[in-house]
Parts: structure tokens; C-alpha cells; sequence
């Protein structure tokens, strides 16, 4: 046998490189995939709590990115879930996702010789034409092209916080697995205002959570709910030069701030369509300039939650449970009646008995290690790699590897909005095109 594509990384996005390269003819024997855990559950499905739900209306949480219907269709075959229905449509359980990847995973041709090691990937170098990996238990694999698919690096406390390891102090969230253990009567503080922060809200209410719970939100909002949105048309970009150009190209077509309005919506999703190709025109201190300055209102009108989380807040709301409060999280100490201090950004602290850190995805240390031995640019100080429209990863001198290839989240800055599974498995459709023509090439 030849020496394998390497794919790293176990989650949706490396599922959904091996689905679409196999598709495009490349057989599984020839593809070794390097990363904990079940393939395609990553940090985003394998969560082990009944109460993570997708975000998303199942047309829209996609493998297959022409085919709205495919995960619909096996939902309904295999998903028995009467809570997930809503008057917007179902919102599954993140792990039944996990489930469909693994069964289109299985049907794949001779998925049997597909190659997964449970390692993680510590170092990458070149050693002539081949790619050398070494994973955190010593082993080195030879690969002749390697696919980055690492995700959402787990989650850091913010500021730098160097918090003790306590079951009381969560600070990945994203299994689920720490609901059981909170007080039902405690204090409970959420650091972070997002989707994480409403899948811990919803986890509490359901597990009928009596304590006061305080969410630290920087602007004082929580993300608003999915509407009943419909596809149409994508919405033409004209040529965009500038921060300034963009927005005022978002404006023309937003129109106004209505975000809980269904066609502001409808003409939201029609202008993200070609939001990418639009964010790619923009010189990279631009993008980075949007990112800065308008980069919370763009998560908050983007990531919307499922109707089961906004319900719960305004529930927990109604009884007077849930405390907004616009501050960040400064420090954090441990008091004398065994809880913990939570220092504001506003000269305040609260107590709490637990803290969950809802502040997203931390950095990546593998591609800061491709960054430093000078394989890969990077664009931003924060380490975003330089990675072209094809998925290649580009060198520090702007040369685009033909055996290097990145998809994911990671991507955001180079290439637009990149973060659901649709925009994912997209990508991971691009990166076998690719990877086809420079073979045949
Ligand atoms: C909590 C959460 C919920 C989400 N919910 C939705 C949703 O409802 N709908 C939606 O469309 N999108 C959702 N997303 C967005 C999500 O990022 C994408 O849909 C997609 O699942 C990302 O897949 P991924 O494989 O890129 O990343 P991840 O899910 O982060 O998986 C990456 C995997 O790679 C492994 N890995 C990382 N580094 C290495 C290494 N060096 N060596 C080996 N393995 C490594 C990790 O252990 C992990 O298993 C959610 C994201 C999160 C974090």
C-alpha cells in the first residue's frame, strides 16, 4: 500500500473529508484519519448530554451540501425524539447528528480499511517529499498529503486565568458531562453569552436548576432565536474594497436592524451565500478591522438558538432566576464558604458554587507548531493560517502546498464565514476536487 493521505482530526469536518474524497473516487485504504474519539463526533456532536441540541433546522445541518433533504430523511427513519419538534420544525440532539455521520461513514466502500488512530497530532515536518507526523504517544506516521481538521481547540478561561482543575469549574463545556454534578440549589455563573451559554442554560433549566444563575455577557444580550426563515435567491455582493464598502453593502440589503424579523432573516442567509467570496476581496487588515469592531454584532445576528434554549430563558427569566450582567470575567479566587469569587470588569464580584466557561474555542497548538517551523503563514496575530480557496495551506512566501490542505472553522479569516457543517462539508467537497486534479495533474 502507498503512503496515505493523513487526515487530522476526528470530528464532522474530518468525516466529511473522508466522505467526499471517497466519493471522488479515492478508496479508504488509502486514507489513515488521526484523532480521538469516534470519527465525526469531535467537540461539536459528541457530547454526552441529552440537552445539546442542534442549532440549526435539520435542512440547514448538512454532509452532503447539495442535498437539504439527506439528513431530514434519515431523521425520520431513525431519530425518535417527539421533544425535538417545534412550530419551526425539529431541532435534533447533537448526538443523533453524530449518529447519521457514523452511518454514512459505514456505508462508504470498504469503510473497514480506512485507517483511524486515536492520537493527536503534536508536530508535522517535511523530510523530502513526504510529511512526517508525531503524535502524543511517540509514534510517527509517514504521510504523501495531509488534511488539517482539528476544529474548535478547547476552550482557555479568559484573560489568561490560571484556574485550578475542579469539577466546579468547568472550563470545556461542550461534552455536557458536568450537569449532573452542579448543586440544584447554587449559585451557578456562566462566563460568556453565546450558543455554549444557552446549551448550559437549557441543560439547568431541564435539570430543573433552583439556584441563581449569572450569565457575564460583554454587551448585556443573549443570541436570538431561529425564525422560520426560507431559502431564496442568493443576493448578489457588488464589488466590496474596504471595511467601510462591506458594511455599507450589508446595510443596503439588510435594510434595517429587525433581527427578529423573518424576512430580515431571509435576507440575511440570501446575502451569506456569497459572503465569502465578498470577504475574500478585502485586504486582510480590512477583515481584520470588521472582525474587531463589528465582529459581536455579526455573532449575534449569525449564530441564532434553537427555540428549546430560548424557551428556557425565558422561563428561567419569568421566575427570576437568570441574572444578565454586562461585565467580563477579570479573575477568579476561591472563597472561605467553598465557593468561588468571580471578579467583574465593572469593580464587582460575584459568589458562585460553580463557573462555566462559555467564552468558545481557545488556539490551536498544531497549527501555531506549523506556524513557528515557518511551514504555513499565518494572517493575523492569532496565529489564522494563510489558506487558499482550494484548501491548500500557503507557505510564509505566499507558495500554496499541493500536499498540504486545511478545512474548518480555522479558515474564517482567509476565506469568510466558515463555522456549521454546511460550510464545512462545502469545503470538504473543494478539498477532493483539489486533491483530485493535482493527482491527475
Ligand atoms: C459546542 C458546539 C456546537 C456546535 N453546534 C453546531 C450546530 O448545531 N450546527 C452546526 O452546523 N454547527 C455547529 N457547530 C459548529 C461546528 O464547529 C461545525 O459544525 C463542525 O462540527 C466542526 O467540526 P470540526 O471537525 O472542524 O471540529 P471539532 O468538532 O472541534 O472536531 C475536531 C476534532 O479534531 C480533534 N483534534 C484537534 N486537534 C487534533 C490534533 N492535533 N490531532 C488529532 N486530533 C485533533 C479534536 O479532538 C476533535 O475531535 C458547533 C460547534 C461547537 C463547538
Amino acid at each position: 500500500m502507498g503512503t496515505p493521505i493523513v487526515i487530522v482530526g476526528s470530528g464532522f469536518a474530518a468525516a466529511a473529508a473522508v466522505v467526499h474524497l471517497v466519493d471522488h473516487g479515492i478508496p479508504c485504504k488509502a486514507l489513515t484519519v488521526v484523532g480521538p474519539g469516534a470519527l465525526g463526533a469531535g467537540q461539536a456532536y459528541g457530547c454526552v448530554s441529552p440537552f445539546f441540541r442542534l442549532n440549526v433546522r435539520p435542512d440547514i445541518q448538512r454532509l452532503w451540501p447539495e442535498q437539504p433533504d439527506h439528513f431530514p430523511d434519515w431523521a425520520r427513519r431513525h431519530i425518535n425524539d417527539p421533544q425535538a419538534q417545534t412550530p419551526l420544525g425539529p431541532f435534533y440532539r447533537r448526538s443523533d447528528f453524530a449518529r447519521y455521520i457514523t452511518d454514512e461513514l459505514q456505508r462508504l466502500p470498504n469503510y473497514d480499511a480506512l485507517n483511524h488512530l486515536s492520537h493527536v497530532v503534536i508536530d508535522i515536518r517535511r523530510e523530502q517529499n513526504r510529511w512526517i507526523l508525531t503524535t502524543d504517544k511517540g509514534s510517527e506516521i509517514t504521510a504523501s498529503r495531509v488534511v488539517i481538521a482539528t476544529g474548535n481547540p478547547s476552550p482557555q478561561w479568559p484573560g489568561g486565568i490560571d484556574a485550578p482543575t475542579e469539577p466546579s469549574l468547568v472550563r470545556v463545556p461542550w461534552r455536557g458531562d458536568w450537569i449532573h454534578e452542579v448543586d440544584r440549589q447554587s449559585p451557578v455563573c456562566l462566563v460568556g453569552s453565546g450558543l455554549t451559554a444557552m446549551d448550559a442554560l437549557y441543560a439547568l433549566h431541564e435539570t430543573d436548576h433552583q439556584g441563581p444563575v449569572y450569565v457575564l455577557s460583554p454587551y448585556g444580550l443573549l443570541p436570538p432565536v431561529q425564525l422560520d426563515w426560507k431559502s431564496s435567491p442568493a443576493i448578489e455582493w457588488p464589488s466590496v474594497h474596504n471595511a467601510r464598502s462591506f458594511v455599507k453593502a450589508m446595510r443596503g440589503t439588510l435594510k434595517n436592524d429587525e433581527w427578529l424579523d423573518q424576512e430580515w432573516q431571509e435576507r440575511f442567509e440570501a446575502l451569506r451565500v456569497g459572503l465569502s467570496a465578498a470577504w475574500q476581496q478585502l485586504p486582510v487588515h480590512e477583515r481584520l478591522k470588521l472582525m474587531h469592531r463589528l465582529g459581536w454584532l455579526w455573532s449575534l445576528q449569525r449564530f441564532r438558538a434553537s427555540p428549546h434554549t430560548v424557551q428556557a430563558v425565558h422561563r428561567m427569566r419569568e421566575r427570576g432566576q437568570l441574572n444578565i450582567i454586562r461585565a467580563s470575567m477579570l479573575g477568579l479566587s476561591a472563597s472561605r464558604s467553598k465557593q468561588w469569587l468571580v471578579s467583574l470588569s465593572d469593580d464587582e464580584s460575584i459568589a458562585c458554587r460553580t463557573v462555566i466557561n462559555c467564552t468558545g474555542a481557545g488556539r490551536d497548538p498544531l497549527i501555531d507548531k506549523l506556524a513557528s517551523h515557518q511551514i504555513i503563514g499565518t494572517l493575523s496575530a492569532g496565529g489564522a493560517p494563510s489558506v487558499n480557496a482550494q484548501q491548500q495551506l500557503v507557505s510564509p512566501d505566499d507558495v500554496a502546498h499541493q500536499d498540504l490542505f486545511l478545512i474548518g472553522a480555522s479558515s474564517t479569516l482567509a476565506l469568510g464565514d466558515v463555522v456549521g457543517s454546511t460550510s464545512i462539508a462545502r469545503q470538504a467537497v473543494q478539498l477532493a476536487k483539489t486533491v483530485c486534479s493535482i493527482r491527475a495533474g
